[in-house]
């Protein structure tokens, strides 16, 4: 891989101006809008890599935001999903192949005795407060700060860590992510940093009864795999439990990645409802609602409601059939595992050797990067800290080759097509990013002396 200050752009560049006139940001997702001259068109994915429509080959560490588990375009998963579409789509009717799955997650997740399907993360998280809900009875629900679970309404709530001053001795003010959320939403949410106790065990005293569910993602896929301490999630089953709450654990993006059995079964914990998504079919859209036998069958009529057009479609639940069985009878997720390990190793060589202070966050099979000495306990430490030496490398990766989120919350993803040269690429990458962001840094420095 030559270093190349930048890519040639110009098809994609080009596609863009003509995206704009029909597509917002020219994109399909605000989050793939990366600048007018730095927005990516792909061509196509294999394995570990993708292709720009200017033919640049990239190593993918953000897979999509991690469905690509076992890499892009997987002959297996893609050959049952075309079988898959042979069943017909949808019918307003069920299929048998729901039981062998739901058969399938229940035998890999402790937490799992019911399934429902749905068809992305949201709408399974969606279902899952909904679950909560309809089972308590009750309204209000927990979230820790810096976590993400979708693009609904009741999910999108932040603490605003751009007003708070810490030195204050007040909470961070609620915000919503975004215009459109209605503020009359804003009271039945309560927000807590991650591995608060105290604070947790407080909302759990004050508000128990109201609350209905504390949703929690152990290791927050979107906010540099922070992650809870067993004693945190212990003690938020054992809160649940005192106070007849339901204890939600989104796996959306550490289920079926971190170990078979997901984060739950990494901490020991059982929690009532979870949810799974993005790596149970390769990429194919489906997500599941999964949980406690009395709980799960509060989807009934005059319960929960629960369905959708497109859910359990047969081309997605065919994928996940095979993806799920790779996933528990091969080595898949010990090799991808394993593939992390050596990229973490070779980073921090590479960043030792320059005297560039770093640390690393989450699992093998999803890290966070972090350029401080010690990884953040919370989303507040995040915020606190100076993330910028990251997004100068981000770019520079970009245009050299490896493709990362160019925010630095979003943690790196590794898949079983990562192979040897995917790693030596990304290295001389890494190498030449690094230095790039020195020199950078370097002149910045200067400049503000002069
Ligand atoms: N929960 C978590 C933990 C997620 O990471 C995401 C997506 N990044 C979602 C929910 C929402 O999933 P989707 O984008 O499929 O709607």
């Amino acid at each position: 891989m030559l270093r190349r200050n930048r890519r040639d752009l110009s098809k994609s560049n080009a596609h863009f101006q003509k995206a704009l006139t029909r597509l917002p940001l020219g994109v399909s997702s605000t989050f793939r809008y990366w600048g007018d001259d730095r927005t990516l068109y792909v061509h196509h994915g294999k394995g570990g890599r993708i292709w720009d429509i200017d033919d640049n080959c990239y190593v993918d560490y953000r897979l999509g935001y991690g469905p690509a588990i076992l890499g892009y375009a997987d002959d297996r998963v893609d050959a049952a999903a075309i079988k898959g579409m042979a069943v017909g789509g949808v019918f307003a009717l069920s299929t048998e192949r729901e039981l062998t799955v739901a058969e399938r997650i229940a035998k890999m997740v402790p937490g799992v005795d019911l399934v429902r399907f749905s068809n992305s993360g949201t709408e399974a998280v969606m279902a899952a407060l909904r679950l909560a809900r309809a089972y308590t009875g009750k309204d209000s629900y927990i979230l820790i700060e810096g976590g993400y679970h979708g693009l609904f309404d009741a999910a999108m709530w932040m603490a605003n860590m751009d007003q708070w001053d810490p030195a204050s001795g007040v909470e961070p003010q609620k915000a919503p992510y975004s215009r459109g959320i209605p503020q009359t939403l804003k009271n039945l949410v309560h927000l807590t940093p991650m591995n608060d106790a105290q604070r947790l065990e407080d909302i759990f005293r004050k508000h128990h009864n109201d609350l209905a569910a504390m949703l929690i993602e152990p290791m927050m896929g979107n906010c540099c795999a922070i992650s809870a301490t067993t004693e945190f999630v212990q003690l938020a089953r054992n809160l649940c439990d005192k106070y007849g709450v339901l204890l939600i654990i989104d796996e959306v993006k550490t289920g079926f990645r971190v170990a078979k059995g997901g984060i739950q079964s990494l901490h020991g914990v059982r929690p009532d409802i979870c949810t799974f998504a993005k790596a149970m079919a390769n990429g194919y859209p489906i997500s599941a609602i999964g949980g406690r036998e009395d709980v799960m069958r509060t989807f009934r009529p005059g319960g929960a409601a629960h369905g959708g057009t497109y859910t359990a479609h047969s081309v997605s639940l065919a994928a996940a059939e095979k993806c799920l069985e790779i996933l528990d009878e091969t080595l898949a997720l010990a090799t991808l595992a394993a593939y992390g390990e050596k990229l973490k190793a070779g980073i921090k060589h590479i960043l030792d050797r320059r005297g560039v202070v770093h640390s690393f966050s989450g699992h093998s099979s999803m890290f966070g990067l972090f350029f401080a000495a010690v990884p953040p306990g919370n989303y507040r430490d995040w915020k606190r800290s100076d993330y910028s030496f990251y997004d100068k490398m981000a770019r520079h990766l970009h245009d050299q080759g490896v493709i990362c989120e160019p925010d630095s919350r979003e943690p790196w993803f590794m898949c079983e097509a990562h192979d040897h040269s995917c790693l030596e690429d990304s290295l001389r990458a890494i190498e030449v990013a690094v230095d790039l962001t020195l020199e950078q840094l370097e002149t910045e420095k200067k400049k503000a002396s002069a």
